[in-house]
Formats: structure tokens, C-alpha cells, sequence
């Protein structure tokens, strides 16, 4: 379709188009039931299908053992910053009745705006201490979110309630290799993690763009939707079987109560159903996750994303070469494949870069309002033949100005 640009937004962003014409018959009619998928009861047969098959899509791209659940929650990443607190504290209280608040610890790895947002959230949540396990300020050279630290920097307490770390920093453009390797300098250290240790990770905006280290490790995985699958309004949690702790039984002994639709336990208890879910985001995700398997699933993803990412980087260190940029993180320093963040030397030239995409139909490139600059958001439905536009935009861009 002619009228659609390239679309490099960091979320929501760019969906497969086969998936939108395919969305659009179902908002009409969904899957023969002549009831469009806005209009289904959650409770219909047919729906509930079509949810339990979204589950498989997820488990079997994913390799999830069944030790863990995939559930489907609402109110976006953001709100699994304070829901994941008060479910694993609650886990926590179950497990270790005696304990004070101040006893509960609940350790943060820090490496950007996200993870931050998530430590702020579990202080002012209460009954836990919070904890800096690393702050990759900390180990910048100019004392900002620009790295994955090394190994050696991680300080993580003995028992804790949880350990958080995010991903992908959408913002920062800082991200955990892949690497299960412990020699690896930015993969996420779990040979350090003490043994049990509840590891929770926000995996909001690289979801499903390639396989989960050391998933079967994690207590909690969750992703909003609307970056590599889906719409905005779903949440995907991947959680193990042991954290879907009874809040009333935790409340009992003292932990705070947690709303009923906010536990884990209710979400799987009741198939996701307990009260309606994001029915038309879940069906979205659904026929994403279909083309994605259709296509390899997350391996093949992350063949296709990686040389997406380092075509767009040789452009991006191109500009720094010519010096009219600057990337926001070095070379191996924990680079995003999903996110590309540089900083024009000069605003007006920023400018016209924006200006001069859009003008060839690349569109949303800024930055974070919080951390200005510019960004490329490269997630699962831009195709390389879209980066490879926008790479010869940027080497006719920079021809231009010298
Ligand atoms: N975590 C990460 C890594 C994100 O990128 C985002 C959204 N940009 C969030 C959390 C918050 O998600 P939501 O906006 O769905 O609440």
C-alpha cells in the first residue's frame, strides 16, 4: 500500500501489513462466528480457541517449559512494575512469615530509564527494601544509562523478594546480549544469580525478536504487546508456577493485599478470564504470532534483526566518522538491536534529518521525551529492505552536508 511510510516509531509502531488487512476481516466477521472480534463475548467458545491457540504460538516459539504459565494481564508494562512487587513479596511472606519488611529485599539492575522507573515504582510500593544490585551510571564515562557494566560490577543480595532487570532500555537504546555465555561482557549474568533467586524481566520491547536466554530461569517475564507483536493493551507474562502465590493467604500473615485482577494466581485460575480481557489486542497478537512462526519464529528473527541492527549501526558510525553524530552507546557496550539512538553534534542539523525522512517517507525518529536525541526503532515488521532504505537515506544525508 502506497500511502504507508517506513515507520521506525518506538512504540507503538510499524505491524505486518497482511496482518492489518487480516485484522480488518475480523473486526467484521471473526473466524466464520459472522460476530466481529470487538463485538465476541470473551466467554465464547470460539474465542477461548483462539486465546489458548495465542498461548501455544508463545510457548512453542519460546521453547516455555511447563513448569511456567503465559497469561495475559492489562495495563501495559508499566503496571508490572508495581504488580510484580506485590505478587512476589506476597510469594515471599508465604515463604518467610517471620521476616520484617525491612528483612524483604527486592535488588534492581540498573541500566536505564525503564529499570529506573521500575526501582522508583517498587520504593514507593513499600514492604520490601529496595536495592541497587548495579547502576550502570555508574560505569559511563559520562555518567548516564550508555552500557551494560561488566560482570564483576553486580552486587546481588542472598534471598531476595526479586531480582529486576530490563531487557531492552527502549529509551537508552541499551540492551543484554543474547550471549548464554558467562565470557560474554553484556549478557545478563546469571551464573551469579544465587541459586532460586526470583528473576523478573521486563521484556517489553524486544519480546519475540529472538529466543530468551535462560528463560526456564525466570520467575516472571513480562512484555507489553506493542512493539514486536501486537497492539498496545495487552500485556504477555510468562510466569513460574511457583509465583502465582494466594494473596489472601499472604494477606493473612500480614503482606498487603493485592487486587484480585492484579494477582497471578487469579489470571491463571480463571485462563485469563476473570474478568474480559483486551479481546481485539489479543487477537492481534495472535495473527502476528501465526505470521511469526510461519516465517521461523524467534531464530529467524534474530538472524534478520541482527543485520538489520549492524547495517543501521556502519551508518550511524559513518556519521560519528564524519563527525555529525554521536551514538549513544559504544560499540560493545550493550548496543539495542531494536532501538538506535544517536545525538546529532547540532540541533539544525537534527533537524533537517527528520525533516529529510520524512520527505522520503521515514517516519518516527525522535527521541524520548525524557532523553532527547534521535531514534531508530527497528522492531520485527520493519524489513530489512526498509532499513536498507533508510541506511541510503542516511549516506545521501551525510553526502549532502559536506
Ligand atoms: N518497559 C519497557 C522496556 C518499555 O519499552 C515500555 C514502553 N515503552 C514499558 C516498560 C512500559 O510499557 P507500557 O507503556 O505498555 O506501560
Amino acid at each position: 500500500n502506497s500511502t504507508r511510510v517506513i515507520n521506525l516509531s518506538a512504540g507503538p509502531c510499524a505491524l505486518p501489513e497482511s496482518v492489518l488487512h487480516e485484522a480488518c476481516q475480523g473486526l467484521l466477521n471473526f473466524n466464520g462466528t459472522g460476530v466481529g472480534i470487538a463485538e465476541i463475548s470473551h466467554r465464547a467458545p470460539e474465542f477461548i480457541a483462539y486465546l489458548t491457540e495465542v498461548q501455544g504460538l508463545i510457548r512453542t516459539q519460546l521453547d516455555v517449559p511447563q513448569t511456567h504459565s503465559i497469561l495475559f494481564a492489562q495495563g501495559g508494562g508499566a503496571l508490572q512494575f508495581s504488580v510484580v512487587v506485590l505478587n512476589l513479596l506476597a510469594r515471599h511472606r508465604l515463604l518467610y512469615p517471620e521476616l520484617s519488611d525491612s528483612e524483604r529485599v527486592l535488588d534492581y539492575v540498573l541500566t536505564g530509564r525503564f529499570s529506573e522507573l521500575a526501582f522508583d515504582e517498587a520504593k514507593r510500593m513499600g514492604g520490601g527494601r529496595v536495592n541497587t544490585v548495579v547502576d550502570a551510571r555508574l560505569h559511563s564515562a559520562t555518567g548516564k544509562f550508555d552500557n551494560i557494566p561488566s560482570h564483576a560490577a553486580y552486587n546481588f543480595s542472598p534471598d531476595p523478594a526479586l531480582v529486576f532487570y530490563c531487557e531492552n532500555e527502549t529509551v537508552n537504546g541499551v540492551q543484554f546480549s543474547d550471549g548464554v555465555d558467562a565470557a560474554d561482557p553484556t549478557s545478563f549474568p546469571f551464573h551469579l544469580l544465587p541459586k532460586d533467586t526470583p528473576l523478573v524481566a521486563d521484556y517489553s520491547s524486544s519480546f519475540m525478536s529472538r529466543p530468551i536466554p535462560h528463560l526456564a530461569d525466570h520467575a516472571v517475564i513480562f512484555a507489553s504487546a506493542q512493539k514486536n507483536i501486537g497492539p498496545a493493551g495487552v500485556t504477555v507474562l510468562i510466569v513460574r508456577n511457583d509465583c502465582l502465590p494466594d494473596v489472601d493467604a499472604a494477606a493473612a500473615l500480614g503482606a498487603q493485599p493485592v487486587p484480585y485482577t492484579l494477582a497471578y494466581k487469579t489470571l491463571a485460575d480463571h485462563g485469563c478470564l476473570y474478568n474480559t480481557p483486551p479481546v481485539f489486542a489479543i487477537y492481534v497478537t495472535g495473527l502476528v504470532l501465526r505470521r511469526q512462526r510461519t516465517l521461523g519464529g524467534p531464530a529467524h528473527f534474530a538472524a534478520v534483526n541482527r543485520r538489520k541492527a549492524a547495517k543501521l549501526y556502519a551508518a550511524v558510525e559513518e556519521g560519528a566518522r564524519r563527525g555529525v553524530l554521536r551514538p549513544r552507546v559504544k560499540e560493545g557496550r550493550g548496543r539495542s538491536v531494536m532501538n538506535v539512538v544517536f545525538d546529532f553534534y547540532e540541533r539544525e542539523v537534527e533537524g533537517r534529518f527528520v525533516a529529510g525522512a520524512a520527505a522520503r517517507g521515514i517516519k518516527g525518529i525522535m527521541g524520548h521525551p525524557t532523553v532527547p536525541g534521535t531514534r531508530l526503532s527497528i522492531y520485527n515488521a520493519v524489513t530489512e529492505e526498509q532499513v536498507d532504505a533508510v541506511v541510503a537515506y542516511m549516506w545521501d544525508f551525510f553526502g549532502q552536508l559536506q
